[in-house]
């Protein structure tokens, strides 16, 4: 076991404080990381704030870690001390059911270990990237190609894998008119990438604040949603529509924004139901469907799509004392748009 210095929130709700926690001893397939950056998801604060049930604390939060290979185990042979990696949503699986052998281990049929807030295989509870170091099995670690800065790589562990997959997964590319719901973290990847994939992409965000920048992530159109005259003009528009939104949505409403057999994914994840009218998607032959994370090769692809096409999310870079006040920021929407740790700023408690 080593001691690193960690952010732990103690109780639902409660402050993340500086403590020390340990890291077990690396296994023959483990890899040593020197966390540098660490982004703050919307999920860290729904599980923070135990807005999804039950959690375990302490928690450790954080699960988009960029940093640099500092040992590994007498196994690994794809990675090397120094080498620039990354660690997303999962650190286990089986690695023997199908779902695994087809590289999508989000749903494994064991249950993907989770980064933190989770239990692993041996019935440890697993602590997040809110740290100076983590001890991940090779298998969960993604190389950072060399053309992205660490920092501006950390959030597409999850926010850039989790919009990556749905994007592909129905197809969006030329021809296609993509919408994104919520300019957030999720959001800014998402309009990055759907436009990279050669997709027509339109922003649907609450008001048009943001619209300058949306437009030079690559958004072709953008509205306001608080407008109903405007949605109501942008019925039968989109073939695809992602929908990030970390609260409670109408869901009617967006769906009446597809063409006849468009798609609307959800990948935001509020606590409250959504409430569909059935005629609403029957009637235009519409798909309402949700998507989680992506699987580790996808995720290696989308770090390399990324640097191949000059993206990363865009970040505001904050110190440990500051993330309360970031949490705020993110509920709030005062975010341009993935705070990151600067993990060097965590002291040990
Ligand atoms: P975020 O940065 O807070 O972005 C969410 C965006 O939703 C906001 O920027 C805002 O966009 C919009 N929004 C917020 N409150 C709203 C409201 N009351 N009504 C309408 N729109 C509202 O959060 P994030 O980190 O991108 O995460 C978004 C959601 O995805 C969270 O629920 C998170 O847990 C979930 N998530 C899911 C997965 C997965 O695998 N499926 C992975 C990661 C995260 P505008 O200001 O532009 O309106
Ligand atoms: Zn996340």
């Amino acid at each position: 076991m080593t001691s690193t210095a960690a952010l732990a929130a103690d109780s639902a709700g409660a402050p993340l404080k500086p403590t020390t926690i340990e890291r077990r001893a690396l296994r023959d397939e483990d890899v040593r990381i020197d966390v540098k950056f660490a982004g703050i998801c919307h999920s860290d604060i729904h599980q923070v704030r135990e807005e999804w049930g039950t959690a375990i604390f302490p928690m450790v939060p954080g699960h988009e870690i960029a940093g640099v290979v500092s040992e590994v185990g007498s196994g690994v042979t794809s990675y090397q001390v120094g080498d620039r990696v990354g660690v997303g949503c999962m650190v286990d699986s089986c690695g023997e059911c199908d779902f695994c052998r087809s590289g999508e281990e989000q749903y494994c049929d064991k249950g993907a270990v989770m980064t933190y807030n989770g239990l692993g295989y041996d019935g440890e509870p697993t602590l997040g990237g809110y740290s100076q170091e983590v001890v991940v099995s090779d298998r969960f670690v993604l190389r950072i190609p060399d053309g992205l800065g660490l920092d501006v790589a950390a959030p597409l562990l999850c926010a850039g894998i989790t919009t990556y997959s749905p994007l592909k997964r129905w197809g969006a590319g030329p021809g296609k008119k993509v919408a994104v719901i919520g300019m957030g973290g999720l959001g800014h990847m998402a309009v990055q990438i759907a436009d990279k994939l050669g997709a027509e992409v339109s922003v649907l965000s609450r008001t048009m604040a943001k619209q300058e920048q949306g437009a030079e992530l690559g958004a072709d159109h953008y509205y306001a949603t608080s407008d109903a005259d405007t949605l109501k003009s942008l019925r039968n528009s989109f073939d695809l529509i992602i929908n990030t939104v970390s609260a409670d949505l109408e869901m009617d409403r967006y769906v009446a924004l597809l063409r006849p057999l468009g798609a609307l994914v959800n990948v935001g994840l509020p606590s409250n139901p959504y409430q569909v009218t059935p005629g609403g998607l029957v009637g235009e032959g519409r798909t309402l469907a949700g998507s989680n994370i992506g699987g580790i090769p996808q995720t290696q692809e989308m770090l390399d799509f990324c640097a191949e096409h000059g993206i990363g999310a865009v970040i505001e870079t904050i110190s440990a004392d500051q993330v309360d006040e970031a949490y705020d920021r993110v509920v709030d929407s005062d975010v341009r748009y993935r705070f990151v740790i600067d993990t060097a700023t965590i002291a040990a408690g």
